[in-house]
């Protein structure tokens, strides 16, 4: 049996970790491509050193494109390593265009594609990530969800039920074996974790103007790795030297994924648009403050453990000066933990 695995963003890498060593443990044959959608050191490279990833079998360096050029490249460079590995299924995960890309490709070379992260929606149809989802899970033989909501809302779709798999989440339990093997305290501690990179602010000057404006009145200290997108765009928007220059607000290079834990840990608070990110704050018991309208994962909202404040300077200050949660704390949303082993059985009984 042969998986072929498509990976392109930090996240996917995030993802990989657990499903990479359950393929590995059973024996079973993975190839993996990377697309290069990201590809600088910070938000690639490193991920692959610290979950001992192999290297690619294809490396496609598509790099920063637009989103149509770079859905399409990777769908041309698919199409003649399907044709040539002829793999029993093709896995990628979550959201971002190489997912869609591989969803594509798969179904139309006839190979059965199976989607991690399956069923996420909110209502904005020209929102990035919510097209990835619904094309690739449109076209997913099988599709693992994260929460029975997405399951839920699959259902409401008309997805047959046994194209449908509750598995659980794969950052939770990468996040949990991390904080076990690295022996990593989680303590609310005295500063603030910002990271902010969704299109719907970062390319947004008003937007992105107004949440760095928020970070800076609220007068906390603010750890602040800067996705690249973000980078850029604060500095074509002429907003980078005007954050910089604020000493509370520490901007780094994105992190590695174990210094970014350790980071998250420590934290008092989380501000984040990252849908990876509100979902590990909410494992650590961070309060979460989310200024963009994308409610994924509307279980942690009913919790009452993170709020969503619109781009607005006052709102986001005020939300990270006082927002507590009120509900209980029930992490078993993302599942038990068994996520991967879940994925792996399934693919084997549907393809072997
Ligand atoms: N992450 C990291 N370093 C950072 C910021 C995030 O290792 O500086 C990790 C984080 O722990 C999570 C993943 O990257 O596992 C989330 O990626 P991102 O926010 O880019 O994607 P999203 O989840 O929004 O699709």
């Amino acid at each position: 049996m042969k998986v072929l695995s498509v990976l392109g963003t930090r996240p996917n890498f995030v993802k990989e970790f657990l499903v990479h060593r359950e393929f590995q443990r059973r024996e079973i044959k993975e190839i993996i491509v990377h697309t290069g959608q990201h590809y600088d050191y910070e938000m690639s490279r490193v991920f692959f050193n610290t979950f001992d990833l192999p290297d690619p079998h294809y490396h496609f360096e598509i790099g920063a494109r637009s989103s149509v050029a770079s859905t399409a490249e990777t769908m041309l460079s698919l199409e003649d390593v399907l044709h040539k590995e002829k793999p029993n299924a093709v896995l990628s995960y979550g959201d971002v265009n190489s997912t869609t890309a591989a969803a594509i490709a798969a179904v139309k070379t006839k190979i059965p594609f199976v989607h991690v992260e399956g069923g996420i929606r909110t209502p904005f149809l020209y929102n990035p990530e919510e097209i990835n989802r619904r094309l690739s899970d449109c076209v997913a033989d099988l599709i693992f969800t994260c929460t029975r909501t997405d399951t839920e809302n699959l259902c409401r779709e008309n997805v047959p039920r046994e194209r449908i798999c509750f598995s659980g989440d794969l950052m939770k339990d990468a996040l949990l074996y991390t904080l076990e093997t690295q022996s990593i305290p989680v303590k609310r501690g005295d500063y603030v974790v910002a990271t902010i990179h969704r299109e719907e602010n970062a390319d947004n000057p008003q937007r992105l103007r107004e949440i760095m404006h928020g970070l800076v009145q609220s007068e906390q200290i603010i750890h602040f790795p800067v996705h690249p997108r973000t980078r850029k765009r604060l500095e074509k928007f002429g907003i980078l030297e005007e954050v910089k220059s604020c000493d509370r607000i520490r901007m780094t290079e994105p992190t590695g994924y174990l210094e970014f834990i350790r980071l998250l840990a420590g934290a008092d608070k989380v501000v984040t648009d990252s849908g990876g990110v509100r979902r590990e704050a909410f494992l650590l018991r961070k309060p979460v403050i989310i200024p963009v309208e994308l409610v994924w994962f509307p279980e942690i909202l009913e919790a009452g453990w993170k709020i969503h404040v619109p781009p607005k300077a006052s709102e986001v200050a005020e939300a990270i000066r006082e927002f507590e949660p009120t509900g209980p704390h029930n992490p078993e949303i993302f599942g038990n933990g068994e996520s991967a082993r879940k994925i792996v059985d399934n693919i084997v009984e549907h393809y072997q």
